[in-house]
This record gives C-alpha cells, sequence and structure tokens, in this order.
C-alpha cells in the first residue's frame, strides 16, 4: 500500500485519501472525483506537478470560515443560521464565487461550489480564484424586513474575510438583487467604504450591465459553439429547460432569441411544460412571477391554459427535446433521466446550473457521444461578466449593454476553443468535460507551482 506522501498514489488511493478526510461531504467527494480521472491521465509524465503534490493541495481549500448567524423575525422570534465562506484558491487571482442562501446549504455543497469555481474561473482568463459561500437560510416565505435583518446578520461576520483583493462574493440560488443590496448596504456601512466588493449590484450602484442575463446567455452561447463545431445551429430545436430563476429564464429568452422553441420551465415543485414553445411574453410573465410575486412555476399554467403541470418534484427530462439545459441545481438530472434524454434523441446537453447531471448521467451522455457541456464551462459567463464588473469598478466606469454583450460572446467562444484543445478525441468529437478539467487545472497549477511550498 503507498503512503499518501508517494508521489505516484493511483486514483483510487486519491480518492480513498479524499474520502477519508472529507467524510460524509459527498457533494464534494463527486466534485473531485468528476476533475481526478482528467487530471491524472494529464500529469501522468509532467513530474514537476507530483513532486509539488499539486492535486492534493488544490483539494484542499485555502481556508473554510463558518460562523453563526442570528437575526429576529417579524414574530419577534430569535432564529439561529449557520453561514460558510469557502476559500478554495486564489492562486490566479482573488477568490470569487456566489453565495447561497438555501435550506440545503452544507458545508460539502459549498466546497464542491467552491473546488468547481476555482476551475471555472481559470477557463473564462481572467484573474479570479475561486470561492463560494452562503447559509442554511430560507429567503422564500420571508418578508422583506426579515429578508434585510438576515443579510445584515450574515454581513456582519462576512466582512471580515472579504474585500475587492481578497474575495468577492455574488449572488446564486436564492441570492439576488435584493439580497446583494442589502449585503453591499452593510457591508459600506460596516468599512465606511466604497468598494466593488460584490458584483451582480444594482445598476444604480456599481453594476454591471449585462450581469443578469450572463449566466443563462452564456450557456446558450456555449451551446450554440457545440452545435457550430459540428455544422449545427440552434434554430429550429427544441429545448427542455429546468429552473425558473435567473440562470433559466434567461437561457430560455436567448434559446427563444436565436430560433430555437423552449417546451419547459421547473421549480422545486414540478415542471410546466407548453407544448407552444415560450416566447418572450411569457418568459417576461415568468420572470415576473418569480422576481417579484415571488410565485410559483405551477402558476404559469392558470394563465397560458395551453400548458400543463407536473407536480410532485418531477423534472422536465422525459419531454421530448432536441437541446437540454438543466439550469435548477445539482444532481437534478440523473442516469434514468440521461437515459431518457438520449432515446428522445437529444443532441446536446449545456449545464446552467453546477453540477446538475450525476456521474451516472454524465457517462450515458458520453457514451452516446451527446455533445455535453459541464457548468464549470458552459455556465462561466456569469463570473466572467462578474470579472468585468470588478474591472469597470476599479477604473470608475461603466461599459455598455452591447459592448458587455460582445465581450460576453467572445468570452464564451474562448472557453470553448480551449475545451476543444484539451478535449478534441480526434473522430470529430469532444470531450468537454476533459477539455474543460485540464484547461482550468493547468493555469491554477502552474500559477502554485511559481510560489514554491505555500
Ligand atoms: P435562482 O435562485 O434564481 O433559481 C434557482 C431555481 O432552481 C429556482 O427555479 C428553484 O426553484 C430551482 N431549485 C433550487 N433548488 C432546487 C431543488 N433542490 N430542486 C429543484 N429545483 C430547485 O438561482 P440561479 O438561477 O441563480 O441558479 C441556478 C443554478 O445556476 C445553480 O446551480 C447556481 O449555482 C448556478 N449558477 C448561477 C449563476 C448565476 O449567475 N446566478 C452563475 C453560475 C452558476 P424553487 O424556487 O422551487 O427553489
Amino acid at each position: 500500500m503507498a503512503s499518501v506522501y508517494d508521489r505516484h498514489v493511483d486514483l483510487n488511493q486519491f480518492m480513498e485519501g479524499v474520502k477519508k478526510r472529507n467524510p460524509g461531504q459527498t457533494e464534494f467527494i463527486q466534485a473531485v472525483q468528476e476533475v481526478a480521472q482528467d487530471i491524472f491521465d494529464f500529469i501522468e509524465d509532467k513530474e514537476e506537478y507530483h513532486h509539488a503534490q499539486i492535486l492534493r493541495r488544490i483539494v484542499e481549500p485555502d481556508r473554510v470560515v463558518s460562523f453563526r448567524v442570528c437575526w429576529e423575525d417579524d414574530n419577534h422570534n430569535i432564529r439561529v443560521q449557520r453561514g460558510w465562506r469557502v476559500q478554495c484558491n486564489n492562486a490566479i487571482g482573488p477568490y470569487k464565487g456566489g453565495i447561497r442562501f438555501h435550506p440545503s446549504v452544507t458545508e460539502s455543497v459549498l466546497k464542491f461550489l467552491a473546488f468547481e469555481q476555482t476551475f471555472k474561473n481559470s477557463l473564462t482568463g481572467l484573474p479570479m480564484g475561486g470561492g463560494k459561500g452562503g447559509a442554511n437560510f430560507n429567503p422564500k416565505g420571508k418578508s422583506d424586513a426579515e429578508v434585510m435583518r438576515f443579510c445584515q446578520s450574515f454581513m456582519t461576520e462576512l466582512y471580515r474575510h472579504i474585500g475587492p483583493d481578497t474575495d468577492v462574493p455574488a449572488g446564486d440560488i436564492g441570492v439576488g438583487g435584493r439580497e446583494i443590496g442589502y449585503m453591499f448596504g452593510q457591508y459600506k456601512r460596516i468599512v465606511n467604504r466604497w468598494e466593488g466588493v460584490l458584483t451582480g449590484k444594482g445598476l444604480e450602484y456599481g453594476g454591471s450591465a449585462m450581469r443578469p442575463e450572463a449566466t443563462g446567455y452564456g450557456a446558450v452561447y456555449f451551446l450554440r459553439n457545440m452545435l457550430q463545431h459540428r455544422g449545427m445551429d440552434i434554430e429550429g430545436h427544441t429545448a427542455v429547460v429546468s429552473g425558473s430563476g435567473n440562470v433559466a429564464t434567461h437561457a430560455a429568452e436567448k434559446i427563444t432569441q436565436l430560433g430555437g422553441k423552449v417546451l419547459t420551465l421547473s421549480d422545486s415543485g414540478g415542471f410546466i411544460h407548453d407544448p407552444d414553445g415560450l416566447d418572450q411574453e411569457k418568459i417576461d410573465w415568468v420572470k415576473h412571477l418569480k422576481n417579484v410575486k415571488r410565485g410559483r412555476i405551477s402558476e404559469y399554467c392558470d394563465h397560458f391554459t395551453n400548458a400543463s403541470y407536473h407536480g410532485d418534484g418531477a423534472r422536465p427530462w422525459k419531454v421530448s427535446a432536441d437541446l437540454a439545459l438543466p439550469c435548477a441545481t445539482q444532481n437534478e438530472l440523473d442516469e434514468e433521466d440521461a437515459k431518457a434524454l438520449v432515446e428522445n434523441g437529444v443532441k446536446a446537453v449545456s449545464e446552467g446550473a453546477n453540477m446538475p447531471t450525476t456521474l451516472e448521467g454524465v457517462h450515458v451522455f458520453q457514451d452516446a457521444n451527446v455533445m455535453y457541456a459541464p457548468g464549470k464551462a458552459a455556465n462561466a459567463g456569469g463570473v466572467a461578466v462578474s470579472g468585468l464588473e470588478m474591472s469597470q469598478n476599479s477604473e470608475r466606469i461603466s461599459w455598455n449593454h452591447g459592448r458587455l454583450g460582445d465581450m460576453l460572446t467572445e468570452l464564451m467562444e474562448g472557453i470553448h476553443g480551449k475545451c476543444v484543445e484539451f478535449g478534441d478525441q480526434g473522430n470529430g468529437h469532444v470531450d468537454y468535460v476533459k477539455g474543460a478539467n485540464i484547461a482550468g487545472f493547468k493555469k491554477v497549477a502552474d500559477a502554485m507551482l511559481a510560489f514554491g511550498v505555500v
């Protein structure tokens, strides 16, 4: 049995070590497993990475901060939540990654997200390290005042761990413009400085045009790049989309603008199937429902009566379509779902969410030669525009929508190009998982090598 200090442990021994050091952290272990195989193959003959133990170091976050968040609800009950910030790796720039407020948030979930974020941010080509944070707080059903009090309490601890050159959080599930506003206000009040410490800010106070759209649009641009690489396009194709939040609604919007037909949207209660397709008016209606009324997707069918609602947490993957965009949450598309999509002739899958497809599901797509873009590549448009928001804040300027749209298109093309460079199988097929893993890893690992043993 090789010692953990052997330079050449095999993949199984390596993963055993990861499991031992992170007991019960299933999401984190899954995320490491997903990249480890590709990285092992890539570094096999590269002694410098083995010698420096880069792989062991990269799976160990720089730090994990965990803290208590107390707040008072509208009935004067004192509530206690747990908050975290995971600072995974800052080799190539300040930590950067969203904040998630959802009852399912755990340290394992945030470690997986921060780990993925490290590779994703590297892929964008911008100087950003990887981090992620959040709390097991459920904003659903809370009044604005309750959400404000929670955000203020959360930031009262978080502020000491972040800064425009240290760690720059953004939004994620459960954290949109309202929550970013409350947190930014509290940060500014505590430090008495206006600085670009959060991205996803409102346009009135330093936010970037295009940021709300960037993740969803970017996932569709990546999808288009994949299709065009094989001589196809989005126009005339049907798509199933999951989720009905920021990423899902903007992905649906861009598919529609490019001549595709979106058939589904979902939330944690179930999904709607609209055989007529969602046009801009229907998408705007859903945005209003989710962002302003904070309602449920089932209400869509009361308004658009040709559509059907499938409840009990049903997912849309059995609806026949050419394209699939999982845009809700992790592990929402499993092996059986992937098989159903393949049987129905799906051509390409682009992940708007982070790790929405289980490992088994990914293998189904790969075995069927379906074009499959992992979230770390396909949804990198959001963090890329966040990187551009940081640049605009530093320079005290703001770029317009058109210019940022062009930059986003170019950035996604660049990421697609890197995936092809490292993932081309030489038979017309591109392994986008491998391409994204290796391209993302190489830049971070080379920076770590330059720093010596730190
Ligand atoms: P939102 O909070 O705006 O929307 C999340 C959507 O996913 C909602 O429709 C929500 O439904 C649904 N959802 C959440 N949890 C579950 C669950 N357990 N089962 C089924 N559906 C669920 O989040 P975003 O759109 O911002 O984020 C969606 C995904 O995209 C996440 O994986 C996030 O990490 C990823 N992402 C987001 C980026 C961004 O810029 N916002 C950037 C890169 C990735 P319900 O209302 O019922 O909870």
